[in-house]
C-alpha cells in the first residue's frame, strides 16, 4: 500500500513548506474528521460521498479510492495525475477545489468542493437542448475555464458534460482531472506534420478510454525529445503551440469528444480541449454530441471525416463558432494561436456578443430551458 501512497503522492495536504510558511501546516485530517453522508456516485476507481466536516460543519464531496483496486488496475498514475492537476487548479474560479487529501490503510481520500447541482449532462438530456442565451452563458464560463487551465499548462483531455459540475448557484466547476496532461517544458515539442490518415486499431464499443492513461511514460520516444522555445511555455507566450506526443493508435478521454490529432498521432495540445468545447457547444444546442455511432470505431471515422451536420434551426453564430472550434487541424482552431491566458479570438466571436466575460461568474446564470 505504501507504493500507492508514494506513487500518488497522497500523503501530503499540499500545504506550503516554504520557510516563511512552515508554522501554518495544518494537522493531518482523517476520515474521523468527517461525517459521511449520502452516496453521490461512482467512478472507475472511486466512490464519491457527501460529507460534513465535524468541526466547521462545511459540506464536501469526498472521493474515496480503494488502494487495492488502484493497484490491481495499475492506476497509480491516474490518481497521482488527478491530485496534481486538482491541486494546480485549486482556488481558481470555475474548478472543483481540492481542500485536502489523506489516506488510511484501505483508501485514499480527496476532499473536494461539493457541487450541489450535479453535472451538466442530465440538464441537457432533460430539456433536450439549451436555448441560445443559456448556451452562450455556459460556454462563456467554459472559455474562462479553458483559459485558466491552459495558462497553467494543464490540458484536461476529457472535457464533456459529465465532467462539468454545477455549484449551488448553477455556476460551472470543472472536475475529473484523471486524464489531464500537465505540460512540463521538457515534454513540449514543436508542432509536427500530421501523419497520414489512419484509424489505428479497432476499439471496443463507445466508452471512456482510460486504458492509455499512462501514455505519459512515453514508451514512444521518437520525436519527443525536442523542447519548445521558452516563449511557448512562458505565461503570455503562444497558447496553442505546444504539443505532446503520446502513444500511437491510442487516446485518453472519451470517444465522442476526442480530437482528430489525438486520434491520429496522439498529439496533445490545449487545442484538444478547444475541440471538446466545440463538441459541447453543439451538444448544448442540439441535444447530442456532433460525432455519434454505435461503437468507438464508427465515432472515430466520423471525427476524422471532417463532416459536420447541423440540425435545422441551429443558431447561425453558434454554428460558426462550432465550425471554427471543430477544425481538423489544431493550429487552425479558433483560439489556438491566441496568447496564453486569454482566448481573445474566441471571446471576440459574434456568438458571445453581449457577454461580459469579466463578470460572468458573478452573474445569475440564465435558467436552463
Ligand atoms: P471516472 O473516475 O471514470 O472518470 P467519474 O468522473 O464519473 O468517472 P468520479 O469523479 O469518481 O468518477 O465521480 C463519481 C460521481 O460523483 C460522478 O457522478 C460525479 O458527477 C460525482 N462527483 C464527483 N465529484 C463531485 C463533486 N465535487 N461534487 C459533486 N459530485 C461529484
Amino acid at each position: 500500500t505504501l507504493s500507492v501512497a508514494s506513487a500518488a503522492n497522497i500523503g501530503s495536504t499540499g500545504a506550503s513548506t516554504s520557510p516563511t510558511n512552515v508554522a501554518v501546516t495544518p494537522p493531518k485530517k482523517s476520515p474521523n474528521d468527517y461525517i459521511f453522508g449520502k452516496y453521490i456516485g461512482e467512478g472507475s476507481f472511486s466512490n464519491v460521498y457527501l460529507a460534513v466536516d465535524v468541526n466547521t460543519k462545511r459540506e464536501y464531496a469526498i472521493k474515496v479510492c480503494e488502494k487495492r483496486h488502484i493497484i490491481r488496475e495499475d492506476k497509480q498514475e491516474y490518481v497521482r495525475r488527478e491530485r496534481e492537476a486538482l491541486h494546480m487548479m485549486t482556488n481558481v474560479p470555475g474548478f472543483v477545489n481540492l481542500s485536502c487529501t489523506f489516506q488510511d490503510r484501505r483508501s485514499l481520500y480527496f476532499v473536494m468542493t461539493y457541487a450541489k447541482n450535479g453535472d451538466l449532462l442530465p440538464y441537457i438530456n432533460k430539456v433536450g437542448s439549451f436555448d441560445v442565451d443559456c448556451t452562450r452563458h455556459y460556454v462563456a464560463e467554459l472559455v474562462l475555464a479553458c483559459e485558466q487551465m491552459h495558462y497553467r499548462n494543464v490540458v484536461h483531455r476529457d472535457l464533456k458534460p459529465e465532467n462539468i459540475l454545477l455549484d449551488e448557484d448553477m455556476h460551472t466547476l470543472i472536475a475529473d482531472f484523471g486524464s489531464a496532461k500537465i505540460f512540463k517544458p521538457e515534454e513540449c515539442i514543436n508542432p509536427v506534420k500530421p501523419a497520414p490518415f489512419s484509424l489505428g486499431r479497432r476499439s471496443g464499443r463507445n466508452s471512456q478510454n482510460r486504458s492509455d492513461d499512462d501514455d505519459d511514460e512515453d514508451d514512444d520516444t521518437e520525436d519527443t525529445n525536442d523542447t519548445c522555445s521558452d516563449d511557448d511555455n512562458a505565461p503570455g507566450g503562444r497558447g496553442g503551440l505546444y504539443y505532446y506526443r503520446g502513444r500511437k493508435g491510442s487516446f485518453v478521454g472519451t470517444a465522442q469528444y476526442v480530437s482528430p490529432e489525438v486520434l491520429r498521432n496522439g498529439f496533445v495540445s490545449p487545442a484538444a480541449d478547444l475541440w471538446a468545447l466545440g463538441c459541447i457547444v453543439y451538444q448544448m444546442i442540439s441535444g447530442l454530441p456532433p460525432f455519434r455511432g454505435s461503437n468507438d470505431y464508427v465515432i472515430f471515422r466520423e471525427i476524422l471525416s471532417g463532416d459536420l451536420d447541423f440540425p435545422q434551426g441551429f443558431d447561425k453564430d453558434a454554428e460558426d463558432l462550432v465550425r471554427q472550434l471543430l477544425k481538423i487541424r489544431p493550429e487552425e482552431r479558433l483560439g489556438s494561436q491566441d496568447a496564453k491566458g486569454s482566448y481573445v479570438s474566441i471571446r471576440a466571436h459574434p456568438f458571445f456578443n453581449g457577454i461580459d466575460f469579466a463578470t460572468i461568474r458573478q452573474q445569475t446564470p440564465p435558467p436552463i430551458y
